[in-house]
């Protein structure tokens, strides 16, 4: 943990950070220019959650998973992993697009845990979403917020598109 503290600094002060050259260039595109991120950094910034983005592993078929990385009442770490390349075969822009959809989506997320002091570990987020009437059975843990966010950055991007 503290290796990853050290090093992965995006925006100086920002909770949501990622050490991660193709990462970092998709969350700062979305920093600058998506309502939908600046919205969600937000409220993580103003918590006292950290939250890494960063390629690794997920239980598929996710492209994208959040887990509770640890912490304690001060500080809180998310890490969200991203299974890179996404969406193999398509052209540059549309994976960048699907990066940045998955970015929203995640970060969605990390507000839910943010609303939820008492979370510090997989199983008191699990506990949280099944309390909360989340948990969609199996091991798939999913919202309708979050679905919803992903659905409007990708309304954002069609947009710039046209
Ligand atoms: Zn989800």
């Amino acid at each position: 943990m503290l290796t990853i503290i050290a090093t992965a600094s995006l925006v100086a002060g920002s909770h949501v950070r990622s050490a991660d050259s193709v990462i970092g260039a998709v969350l700062r595109d979305g920093l600058l220019g998506s309502a939908v991120i600046q919205r969600l950094v937000d409220v993580i910034d103003d918590s006292n959650v950290i939250v890494y983005l960063a390629r690794g592993n997920c239980p598929r078929p996710a492209i994208a998973c959040a887990m509770v990385a640890g912490g304690g009442p001060d500080v809180r770490y998310i890490r969200i992993n991203f299974r890179l390349p996404l969406g193999l075969g398509k052209p540059g822009v549309q994976r960048k697009a699907e990066l940045s959809v998955a970015i929203a989506h995640e970060l969605q997320h990390a507000v839910e845990i943010v609303g939820w002091p008492d979370v510090v570990d997989s199983a008191t987020m699990y506990a949280a979403y099944t309390r909360s009437g989340l948990d969609r059975g199996g091991d798939h843990l999913d919202t309708d917020a979050a679905i919803r966010a992903g659905d409007e950055r990708r309304a954002e991007l069609r947009r710039r598109r046209h």
